[in-house]
């Protein structure tokens, strides 16, 4: 069992900076989980700790069911892949690969046989003889990966490994990365600030604000359900939209009410959630790919479409990104490639109200729960506000 446990673990560097903040995290034995979030929030100082190359001010990390506080980071069983590399550069690959295992004092022949397979299995078995600066980012990237590999350890740790590498390089060592944590079945701990890396690799993601753990969920869970405005921006590009709204009840039920009196109807299911919040101010979210050109749109209705005028398109090929004003507010709206939007011209963009979220303005909490945020999505499945890419044009 290598599963990675961290109980009210806190970090304070010269007794001032508190970097971790009473982090509570279960890694499970296998598990592919991602630290993510914003430059300084603590993600890096998390992963040393676990290494034990960062000493724990308070709490107990656990690796395999042990607690390691006080285990020098070579007996923790751990093998940790840099951004940089690490490399020696007079060494050649093989010897990179081998030196943790030399020095361990392993068999001539163990030694042998595990660069080998490691080396198959990353690609590079002909690249051995060669010495680091003959190699490419890519290929280094992999001999850093070889050298955890061979070492065979209960868990693997990664600090940005990909960064230094271009973006295509990035995509497609994501996917190898991906691949060899499935081969290798070992548990994985990855540290990133790119969401869009978190979202491919993880299993688990833990999203850390400020040295304060946001949420732990699923790819899908975090997308779809976030609980606070933070992950909500965090997580999904372009960024969910959040507007200044308040909640009005009418004879047919209630509203949200933007800047300049524009409204739009809460679906029936969100409405006991949100009763309390009658009268009062909300933060209002929702993300570009729920807002639709009313063109490719199927269930427009008064109720659900708003007139706005387009500031900004950016055509992607596969979607164009619209920034258009609602109101006083800017919105981003991923539509359909084929819109006949033109900037400075008005279009009418429909909201898919069951993928709405809430936010109270003063915790930034979510109101809506998930619960009913997951018929929301079922009941926007079955609606199909929208023929985006592809299907049917009113
Ligand atoms: P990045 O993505 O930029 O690497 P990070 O999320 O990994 O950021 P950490 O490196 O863990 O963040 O740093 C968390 C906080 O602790 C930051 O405010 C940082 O300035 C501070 N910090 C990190 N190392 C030290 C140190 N040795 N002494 C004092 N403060 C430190």
């Amino acid at each position: 069992m290598s599963n990675v446990i961290l109980k009210h673990v806190w970090k304070v560097y010269d007794g001032k900076v508190e970097a971790v903040k009473d982090a509570n995290l279960i890694i499970n034995d296998k598990e592919f989980a991602v630290l993510v979030g914003p430059s300084g929030c603590g993600k890096t100082t998390t992963l040393r700790m676990i290494a034990g190359l960062e000493e724990i001010t308070k709490g107990t990390v656990e690796i395999g069911g042990k607690i390691v506080n006080d285990v020098e980071p070579k007996d923790r069983d751990i093998a940790m892949v840099f951004q940089n590399y690490a490399l020696y550069p007079h060494m050649t690959v093989y010897q990179n690969m081998s030196f943790g295992l030399r020095l361990r004092k392993f068999p001539k022949a163990e030694i042998d046989k595990r660069v080998k397979e490691a080396s198959r299995i990353l690609g590079i078995e002909n690249l051995l003889e060669r010495k680091p600066k003959q190699l490419s980012g890519g290929q280094r990237q992999r001999v850093a990966l070889g050298r955890a590999i061979v070492r065979d350890p209960k868990v693997f740790l990664f600090d940005e490994p990909l960064s230094n590498l271009d973006a295509k390089l990035r995509v497609q060592m994501r996917s190898e990365l991906k691949k060899l944590h499935l081969r290798l079945n070992a548990t994985m701990v990855y540290v990133t600030h790119d969401q869009v890396e978190a979202m491919t690799m993880a299993d688990k993601i833990v999203v850390i604000k400020d040295g304060i753990i946001q949420q732990i969920d699923s790819p899908f869970n975090l997308y779809h359900y976030p609980k606070n405005t933070f992950v909500a921006g965090f997580i999904g590009s372009p960024s969910m939209n959040f507007l200044d709204a308040s909640v009005v009840g009418k004879d047919d039920g209630l509203w949200i009410k933007l800047k300049n009196d524009i409204m739009l109807k809460v679906p029936k299911i969100y409405e006991e959630e949100l009763v309390d919040y009658k009268g009062k101010d909300i933060v209002f979210g929702i993300r570009p790919e729920d807002i639709y050109d009313k063109m490719f749109a199927v269930a427009a209705k008064s109720e659900n479409t708003v007139s706005v005028s387009v500031d900004i398109l950016e055509p992607l090929g596969n979607q164009t990104i619209l920034h258009a004003k609602v109101g006083e507010d800017l919105v981003v709206a991923s539509i359909d490639p084929k819109t006949e939007a033109e900037v400075g011209q008005k279009i009418d963009l429909v909201f898919d109200m069951s993928m709405m979220r809430a936010f109270d303005v003063e915790t930034q909490q979510a109101i809506i729960t998930k619960e009913k945020l997951e018929h929301g999505l079922n009941e926007s499945k079955s609606a199909r506000v929208s023929g985006n890419n592809g299907s049917s044009k009113k």
